[in-house]
């Protein structure tokens, strides 16, 4: 008789499954913690201040509305999009979170015979989506933990359909600049779609932010996807967006749900897209709890890669302290903090921490020397 899996496609039964932070109360349940809340997540790059509070005032105003469908075509997010990025509305696309747009990339672009070329340790999801796609990854090594544009450019094949860029990327928390990205797209073949994942640009300071978006007003071959679950602090909601040359939003709208985005994440994210305060006081606790974690990781001697998001990658083994990363992402979690161990990036000397609020990042530091020099 047949299982399933003789009848699934090709490589799915080999995948491994995404393993996402670990929610809170999943682990309250497994340790038998009564409270919660005495649990705290710094495993998913969310933001630690919370739900922008216009957001929630608007999603609140918005509960009795939810008997109706959606607005399809997401008129006013768009429009609220366009005027800030100054784009067209037909050069943007809403996703339920911007995972989904890598998914469409995927439908539109790839299939068996294609490759994605990407960075060796960079977002995992798109070797998910290619897999998925029955095409081949072109895995680039990295130089330093950061994106080697020029050995991304020589590893293109008449097959490549997608280049990968996640930037600033996640998990190793660097990025490349402006005019890095101007080189790679003065020599970029046209057979390839190069797609700038930028989860977390609106963290960064504006000089530091490249301009990806006037390659989509050039109508080059770029798509440029942005989400509102990392700085604006909606990541349970699921919404993003693509820029992309109208051509390529078309063809990227022929492939989604009629519905994907659901209405109370619209709402949220325009109202949150007007809370500059709530950006801006977030972009000042990123900043200040980097610091603080990096002077800390420094002071009790453990290396860590310079990082520029809301995370960041601190190395826990070494000869001195053979502790691999995911024996400390154990032991952390046993003290009611979770974090995340890398060994499914290929980093298992690493966890990956979320800078926190201070209270939080102090706990982290305290757990921290406890078990590296306890
Ligand atoms: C968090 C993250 C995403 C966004 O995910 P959503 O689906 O929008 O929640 C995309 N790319 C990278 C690199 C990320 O870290």
């Amino acid at each position: 008789m047949k299982t399933f899996s003789d009848i699934a496609n090709e490589g799915i039964g080999k995948l491994a499954t995404y393993e996402p932070g670990r929610p809170i109360e999943e682990v309250a349940r497994e340790l038998g913690i009564e409270d919660p809340a005495s649990i705290i997540k710094l495993a998913s790059n969310e933001n630690a201040l919370g739900t922008s509070p216009k957001a929630v005032a608007a999603m609140r105003g918005a509960a009795t509305e939810m008997y109706r469908y959606p607005d399809g075509g997401a008129y006013y997010l768009k429009q609220a999009l366009a005027g800030r990025l100054k784009l067209e509305e037909t050069q943007l696309l809403h996703v339920n979170g911007s995972n989904e747009a890598l998914e469409l990339l995927g439908h539109v672009f790839l299939g068996p015979g294609a490759n994605v070329v990407m960075a060796e340790y960079a977002f995992i999801v798109y070797r998910l989506i290619a897999a998925g796609c029955r095409s081949d990854v072109v895995s680039v090594p990295m130089r330093e933990l950061t994106h080697d544009l020029p050995a991304m450019l020589e590893a293109i094949t008449p097959d490549t359909r997608i280049v990968f860029v996640s930037n600033p990327n996640n998990p190793t928390g660097t990025m490349v600049d402006g005019a890095e990205i101007e080189r790679f797209m003065d020599k970029v073949p046209d057979h390839v779609v190069t797609c700038f994942d930028e989860a977390y640009v609106e963290l960064l300071p504006p000089e530091m932010q490249p301009d990806t978006l006037r390659y989509v007003r050039e109508g080059r071959k770029v798509v440029v996807t942005r989400t509102f679950s990392k700085t604006f602090g909606l990541a349970g909601l699921r919404i993003g967006y693509v820029a992309a040359p109208a051509e390529c939003i078309s063809l990227l709208n022929r492939v989604r749900q009629p519905f994907n985005v659901n209405a109370m994440a619209m709402v949220a994210a325009i109202a949150a897209l007007d809370d500059t305060e709530h950006v801006a006081n977030t972009v000042a606790m990123v900043r200040d709890g980097l610091d603080y974690l990096e002077r800390e990781f420094l002071d009790m001697g453990l290396s860590y890669v310079p990082a520029v998001a809301n995370f960041i990658l601190v190395e826990t083994a070494s000869a001195a302290r053979p502790t691999a990363g995911r024996k400390v992402f154990e032991a952390l979690q046993r003290k009611g903090i979770i974090v995340r161990a890398m060994d499914g990036y290929g980093l298992p000397a690493y966890v990956r921490v979320t800078v926190g609020t201070r209270d939080e990042n102090e706990r982290l530091v305290r757990a921290l020397r406890e078990l590296l020099t306890g």
